[in-house]
């Protein structure tokens, strides 16, 4: 290219010094002069007329044949062409991979602009929310959904990692509605049909509760004629030994039974939650009573440290699920002379509940998993302790139910912490409201 411009750049010169000479043998140095640059303007014209010909109709074709600088220039521009053809179709490619991929995909996946504004959907997601291409483009997701939990995102309050919502078309279908901000202020919405794992869900809820609601009866019946069996044969200690372990095994089947209803009923989002201002310290403190009574001749200390005045506005049994699971379970997985320490506080984050001991602890791999229903870290010890294994589903879904969280610390040897972190919303305190006397609602 370098070398061109020298050559052309000699060619003018060349033609120019060839005027020159004419114009001085004819006495017209001007004159010829004007007619060497109106030739060179002609031949310049004429061959940007070519490039624009060429780049208007036949950009696709070989460039026409021109030497010199113009034949580089259109080379070069030719090149460039199928470097950017070439780029292009690799770019094609990929969008048209992408396109079958999310159009495969089982979730729908919404792409949102910075203010919540529909820009792309997979197929997917065109059927669950009955987009249309191209009159829904630029319509704002909040408003397509109405939905305040769905609004609730954009005015970064967004209250959990996923919410579940009722289809805007249809109220038996139920969507879960996931968003994950991306690149710059974009936000992916990943939309699922969650109605078949609901249904199932709640088929799993219903069947647990009805069967420990139909077992209840025949155990209560059990348990009162072993009662009386028991009395009637004083005397008889083969029969006695017999019927004080029926009676023991009847007991813990009541106690599963009520366990798993009071789960199912926490699981339920539709019950009626009977609110009141809880005195809390009042609680703990006959909690800490049964605690000593529980603890008997392993001699436990048990230690309460509350704040007087702090109270929940909560429902009084959940509490009491969350207080005494916890405590028991203290009590029951620390060996005897070993020490429990209950704290009630608060902090600018809320009301905290947290019950240490010094006893057997818990391995850490089983900590994700302890709230599940009849997790047990040991076989052998729960079943020494006559528990139901529920007992931290239980204070789990207590928890949800206040919105607030379990979180578990331990070290096997040296013992365990239970914290309940309880949202300030819900907490009260004893001159502002009474205890446990105004504010009542029903959620
Ligand atoms: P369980 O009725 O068997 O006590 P939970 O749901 O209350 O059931 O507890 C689950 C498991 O967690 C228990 O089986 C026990 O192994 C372990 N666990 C609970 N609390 C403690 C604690 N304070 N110290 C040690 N292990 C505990």
């Amino acid at each position: 290219m370098h070398y061109n411009w020298i050559s052309e750049l000699w060619r003018i010169l060349a033609s120019l010094a060839l005027a020159l000479f004419f114009g001085w043998i004819f006495d017209q140095i001007l004159l010829a002069l004007l007619l060497a640059v109106s030739l060179w303007f002609v031949i310049y014209f004429l061959r940007l007329k070519k490039l624009d010909h060429w780049l208007r109709f036949d950009r696709k074709q070989a460039p026409p044949l021109s030497s010199g600088l113009w034949g580089e220039v259109f080379t070069a521009i030719y090149r460039l062409q199928q470097r950017a053809r070439k780029r292009n179709k690799r770019l094609v490619k990929a969008i048209n991979r992408f396109r079958e991929t999310t159009a495969a995909l089982p979730d729908g996946a919404v792409v949102l602009r910075e203010e919540g504004e529909i820009e792309w959907w997979n197929a997917e997601a065109g059927r669950l929310l009955r987009l249309n291409y191209p009159q829904d483009v630029g319509l704002r997701l909040a408003n397509l959904l109405r939905h305040p939990d769905v609004s609730a995102y954009w005015q970064g309050e967004w209250p959990d990692e996923q919410v579940t919502i009722n289809s805007p078309y249809d109220e038996s279908i139920r969507l879960s509605i996931r968003m994950v901000e991306y690149g710059k202020n974009q936000t992916l919405v990943i939309v699922r049909d969650v109605t078949l794992f609901e249904q199932v869900e709640q088929m799993r809820r219903d069947f647990i509760s009805n069967i420990s609601h139909e077992l209840r009866t025949p155990l209560t019946v059990l348990s009162g004629y072993m009662e009386s069996l028991l009395e009637e044969n004083a005397d008889d200690e083969q029969v006695q030994h017999t019927f004080k372990v029926m009676q023991q095994q009847t007991r813990r089947m009541q106690q599963l039974t009520e366990d798993l209803m009071l789960l199912s009923s926490y699981e339920n989002r539709h019950r009626e939650r009977k609110q009141v201002v809880v005195d809390v310290p009042q609680m703990l403190s006959s909690l800490r009573e049964q605690a000593e009574i529980l603890s008997a001749e392993r001699n436990h200390t048990i230690l309460l440290e509350a704040e007087p005045r702090l109270c929940l506005l909560g429902e009084q049994r959940e509490l009491d699920s969350i207080f005494t699971n916890l405590v028991v379970n203290a009590v029951n997985y620390t060996p005897s002379g070993g020490a429990i320490r209950i704290r009630w506080f608060e902090d600018d984050k809320g009301a905290h509940f947290e019950v240490n001991d010094t006893g057997i602890g818990i391995p850490q791999h089983h900590i994700p998993r302890l709230t599940e229903r009849f997790y047990r870290v040991d076989e052998g010890r729960s079943r020494h302790t006559g528990g139901s294994g529920l007992g931290l589903a239980i204070v789990k879904h207590a928890m949800q139910c206040n919105n607030g969280s379990l979180r578990i610390d331990s070290d096997v040897g040296r013992g365990s912490t239970f914290i309940c972190d309880f949202p300030p919303e819900i907490v009260r305190h004893a001159d502002e409201q009474g205890r446990g006397t105004s504010d009542e609602a029903k959620v």
